[in-house]
């Protein structure tokens, strides 16, 4: 049977999952840490419940592509490394070029590298380990997946900022959004779960991890999304402050004497959100625990569902309605507490959900609604390894 791999690449990490297709069986995953530094590390677990991992330094993308390949041969999740008939890559920023998953050859490599200015810190890297892919396993075909694909179907009123419509033409200043293969796999899988057609159903993803965002989903296309040029804009996240007044940024780089932008972008990426409210933590979990007895936590808390609530309600409108509320990502699948509370104000909507069942699901599939709400909210697991490798299977 055919294998094929998702990668998820960034500067110093490399994260990859194996499967064994068209089964869907997941045979292994794995992660290379800390790349290019002498505590770098392998990790990777596999078939029931079995670890391996090492020290020996590696210090390149070759070098890790290449321990990759020795590892999955010598663990003998491959007898032959030929039976990987695809590497399917998660690319950040695909643009306006890309509006669905691309077979790579060396003008899309081309094209993805030139997107490096919408997201400078990951297509470059990207890039390169396709590059390297390419070049190592010659007989697989690389696919690249876009995190802003699946919002490529989103309409102007949606997309464009109101500046001046040049800036759009000339420089691609707009909404492109982010997390589009989670969104795609767990609409689908929303649809399947709820037996009705994905043309049927106007739904909201809450999309709740470290990073966050909201999308509408209408005849299974996006139609609009919380995050915006880059994954800053949007819902509180983790570290990232979400939507903000752009004048708030000159007026703090003066109080703060901040010469460089980029400073400032850093500060809204790096230490706000929930960090920067409670000055604790970007984890929910320790909010949580603290929320009793740290009014900051409480605060910061109740910011995060408040702004989940806002661009529920928005998208609710948007569409006329809503049938179907998803929760997924880590906060989304594991966040008992916070479904709760968001759930206390989407009332209005016609959304209940079953809190003895709610409290009791984590990170497994369920239909949280009450038998009497009139729009369904489920939580889905997303996955967005398995999207990959659907995707790299198709284009196989
Ligand atoms: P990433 O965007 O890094 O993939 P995840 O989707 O894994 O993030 O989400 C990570 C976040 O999920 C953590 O920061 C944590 O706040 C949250 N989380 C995980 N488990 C729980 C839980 N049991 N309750 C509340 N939040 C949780």
């Amino acid at each position: 049977m055919a294998k094929i791999l998702a990668v998820n690449a960034g500067s110093s990490t490399l994260k990859w999952k194996l499967f064994d297709m068209p089964a869907e069986v997941q045979l292994a995953e794995g992660l290379v840490d800390r790349l290019g530094q002498p505590q770098s590390k392998v990790k990777i677990k596999y078939g029931d419940g079995q670890k391996y991992e090492s020290d020996t330094p590696i210090a390149n993308y070759q070098e890790a592509v290449a321990s990759l390949m020795g590892n999955i041969k010598s663990l003998g999740l491959v007898e032959h490394l030929h039976e990987i008939i695809g590497v399917g890559h998660r690319v950040v920023a695909g643009g306006e070029v890309f509006a669905e998953s691309v077979v790579v050859d060396d003008e899309t490599l081309l094209q993805i590298q030139n997107l490096r200015d919408y997201a400078p810190l990951h297509n470059p890297v990207e890039a390169d380990y396709i590059a390297v892919f390419m070049k190592m396993m010659p007989w697989a075909t690389e696919v690249a997946v876009f995190d802003t694909a699946f919002h490529q179907t989103m309409q102007p009123e949606n997309f464009l900022y109101s500046i001046p419509y040049d800036y759009y033409k000339k420089y691609g200043a707009r909404k492109y959004g982010a997390h589009g293969t989670s969104v795609r796999y767990v609409s689908a899988r929303a649809a399947e779960m709820l037996n009705k057609p994905l043309e049927d159903l106007r739904m909201i993803v809450m999309h709740l991890g470290s990073g966050s965002s909201i999308t509408a989903v209408k005849d299974g296309q996006s139609i609009d999304t919380s995050m915006g040029f880059t994954p800053l804009a949007g819902v509180t996240m983790g570290t990232r402050s979400g939507d903000i007044d752009p004048s708030l940024v000159a007026y703090l780089m003066k109080k703060l004497d901040i010469p460089d932008v980029g400073q400032m972008i850093h500060i809204l990426n790096n230490d706000s959100g929930l960090l920067g409210i409670s000055g604790l933590s970007n984890d929910m979990r320790d909010l949580e625990a603290a929320e009793d007895t740290n009014p900051r936590a409480k605060l910061a808390l109740d910011i995060f569902v408040n702004r989940v609530v806002k661009y529920v309600g928005s998208y609710a409108a948007l569409m006329n309605g809503v049938d179907a509320l998803i929760f997924t990502a880590g906060i989304g699948e594991n966040g008992d507490e916070v479904r709760d509370k968001i759930m206390r104000s989407l009332g209005y909507l016609g959304a209940k959900i079953d809190n003895d069942i709610n409290y009791k699901s984590h990170g497994v599939e369920a239909d949280l609604s009450t038998p009497d709400s009139t729009v369904k909210t489920l939580l889905v697991p997303t996955n967005e390894e398995l999207m990959i490798v659907r995707d790299v299977m198709a284009l196989s």
